[in-house]
């Protein structure tokens, strides 16, 4: 009888212990279910910032990008793409620093195609548009990339020539740029020859400031415009 009971005891305490560890099981489970439950909770949150931020660097990229075209609308000729004025100043001034510093010569070329009103009169003001972007193709060709041809209005070119090392390459670059500008232009059934004048000053002999280089080599254009000569250095000039 004693064994029975033990017996009895010894199941009743198995039934509770397994009551208990179903009830903890339970628990457990319960609060395994509430951390998943929170967790999709941050993943959700998670990537709706990632979204948000993606959004972000496409907005930032598309206005860098805005920026960046606007930046180079303001810098360029329309008709050309060629540098305009803003950024051919921003470049001497930069070639005159480096050009101090290291002790290097520089050269500003002008140069202004002649009776460039007539070829508009004759022609059209279209055709006189294609003669102008030849214009700036047969310069670009002539010089190296490190240098600006840049379009400074009109029928207005200025080249920067940087790191200068003999004075008579500069006036042979020029001589070269009006022969090839004066090959035949060809269009349709046209057929033009264009003659340019250029005017040269070369840092530090003819100016050492933006400012008196510009000047000069235009005022050394002028010389070249009334004489035969096609090419003007602007220290050989003699003004009456
Ligand atoms: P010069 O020999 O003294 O240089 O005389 P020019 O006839 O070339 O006259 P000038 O250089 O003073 O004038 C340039 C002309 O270029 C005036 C203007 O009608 C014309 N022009 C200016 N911009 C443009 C343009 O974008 N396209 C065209 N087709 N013509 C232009
Ligand atoms: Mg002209």
């Amino acid at each position: 009888m004693q064994i029975i009971k033990e017996a009895i005891n010894q199941n009743k305490e198995v039934e509770y212990k397994v009551a208990k560890a179903a009830d903890d099981l339970h628990q457990v489970n319960t609060e395994l279910a509430k951390e998943v439950a929170q967790r999709l909770v941050i993943e959700t949150e998670l990537s709706g910032v990632k979204h948000d931020l993606a959004d972000v660097r496409d907005d930032l990229s598309q206005s860098q990008a805005k920026e960046e075209e606007s930046r180079n609308v303001a810098l360029h000729d329309a008709l050309t793409g060629l540098p305009n004025r803003v950024l051919f100043e921003e470049r001497l001034d930069h070639g005159l620093i480096q050009a101090k510093r290291h002790g290097w010569k520089l050269a500003v070329l002008f140069m202004d195609i002649d009776n460039f009103k007539n070829i508009n009169d004759s022609y059209g003001h279209d055709l006189g548009d294609k003669v102008l972007l030849t214009v700036a193709d047969r310069l670009q060709s002539a010089t190296r990339e490190e240098d600006t041809v840049s379009r400074w209005g009109g029928d207005e070119f200025v080249c920067l020539l940087l790191e200068v090392k003999q004075e008579a390459e500069v006036t042979r670059l020029a001589e070269l740029i009006v022969k090839r500008i004066s090959e035949d232009f060809k269009f349709k059934e046209t057929v033009l020859s264009i003659k340019v004048s250029i005017g040269i000053s070369i840092y530090p002999a003819d100016g050492e400031t933006a400012d008196i280089l510009f000047k000069n080599a235009d005022k050394a254009m002028y010389k070249a415009k009334k004489t035969e000569r096609r090419v003007v250095l602007f220290r050989d000039c003699v003004f009456d």
